[in-house]
């Protein structure tokens, strides 16, 4: 870290900021653009736009193959993909659905008619606790949402356990999770239907897009018809549908993102130890382990702070570089339970601190080694300074 050892010189005090531009969680990773216009090109030349061409085809096909999975029906995008999914499986009542978690999740459920009912996920690590879901069971219970966060699935064996035990249809919000993996298996396959998001942000992205991925034809033939309306065939329409269905436009865009998927991983594989080796000696901030004996695509790195050791807030040490134009991410925060939609007095302890101690760190391909010495060096010097920059916030807030 050159020049700034003490809080004073900080960008936020008035220094320089560290970077020029913004280095930014959540750039999008781009493929090969000559592929991508070629595809185009292709698709414009056939002049088939939408409505299960050619490009959605063989984008299902390679979802599946990377999901493990029989079936793949993409979508515009995943919430409309999990709404197909409880429509699929026939959900009715209410859906247990962990608290920390991207609104869309309880969005699809709620926007059905269904009742999300929250349960609580592990501190450590962001994914529902087991014990929690069982205590959110009720006679009305129908089905269990469960979510990969961060691409980090975690104790698939007892969600499964407890929706068989319950006789609970059990659905994956796996937006984090494409290409993934848990006990040796790739996610796609876990539960009665898992979900992938597509969207711009995510690992692998078509635009805006997703997918229901599932080994049961019955989920998926219906899946496939609601996406379309609900026609089953000619004129012929027997049930309520939607339209979700992907265009060939943003399925061209996801092949090419399948193209560069090995490189998107490599990438952000490379980006995670850096960061690993460049924030190992900061004592109060620690990058969550990712599980290399499993899949991965590496895609979040993520930062928890120790914030009574560190002395400074999560929020405070994020607006210190925001200053420096870095800009991370807090995720779900403050947790689907203090949302207005679904406020409850009910407790959450568990998502209260995840949402409250965590934030997430620029990676991707563009973001070079140099870059991430550079943030490393930045949280070094934050950590080690946080009681210091927090007398001083105090005093510029009090001057304000
Ligand atoms: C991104 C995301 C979604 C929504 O995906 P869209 O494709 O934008 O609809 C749902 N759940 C989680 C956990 C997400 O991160």
């Amino acid at each position: 870290m050159t020049g700034k050892w003490s809080g004073a010189e900080l960008a936020i005090f008035g220094g320089r900021p560290a970077f020029d531009t913004p280095v930014i969680f959540g750039r999008p990773n781009i493929g090969n653009r000559a592929v991508l216009f070629d595809r185009l090109d292709r698709m414009l030349d056939a002049k088939w736009l939408s409505n299960g061409g050619e490009l959605s085809r063989e984008f299902e096909r390679r979802v599946a193959e990377t999901a493990g999975t029989r079936y793949c029906v993409a979508t515009c995008n995943a919430t409309s993909a999990l709404q197909l999914a409880l429509r699929a499986a026939g959900l009715r009542g209410e859906i247990i659905v962990p608290a920390f978690t991207f609104a869309a999740t309880a969005h699809a459920a709620a926007w059905l008619g269904l009742k999300p009912v929250f349960c609580d996920v592990d501190p450590l690590t962001g994914s529902a606790d087991p014990r929690s879901v069982e205590q959110a069971i009720t006679a009305r219970t129908t089905g269990i949402l469960g979510v990969h966060i961060w691409g980090r699935p975690r104790a698939l064996e007892a969600m499964q356990e407890l929706a068989d035990r319950f006789g609970l249809a059990l659905i994956y919000d796996s937006a984090h999770a494409f290409g993934c993996g848990y006990a040796g298996r790739p996610i796609g396959g876990f539960g009665t239907a898992e979900v992938f998001s597509f969207h711009s942000t995510k690992f692998v992205n078509t635009f805006e897009g997703g997918a229901l991925v599932t080994n049961d034809p019955e989920i998926a033939e219906t899946a496939a018809r609601l996406r379309n309306f609900g026609i089953s065939g000619g004129d012929d329409i027997a049930e309520v549908g939607t339209n979700a269905k992907m265009s060939e436009a943003a399925a061209a865009m996801g092949l090419t993102s399948l193209d560069s998927m090995d490189y998107f991983v490599a990438r952000n594989r490379e980006n995670y130890h850096r960061y690993r080796q460049g924030m190992s000696g900061i004592a109060g901030l620690s990058l969550l382990d990712i599980d290399e004996s499993e899949r991965s695509n590496y895609q979040y790195a993520v930062v928890d702070c120790d914030i009574d050791r560190i002395g400074l807030s999560r929020d405070d040490l994020l607006a210190v570089l925001t200053a420096e134009n870095v800009y991370t991410r807090r995720y779900f925060y403050p947790g689907c339970h203090r949302m207005a939609p679904y406020q409850t007095d009910r407790a959450f302890p568990g998502t209260d601190r995840v949402a409250r101690d965590t934030f997430v760190l620029p990676t991707g391909v563009d973001l070079e080694p140099r870059q991430i010495d550079r943030i490393c060096g930045l949280l070094g010097v934050i950590a080690h300074n946080g009681h210091a920059i927090r007398d001083a916030l105090a005093r510029t807030r009090r001057a304000a």
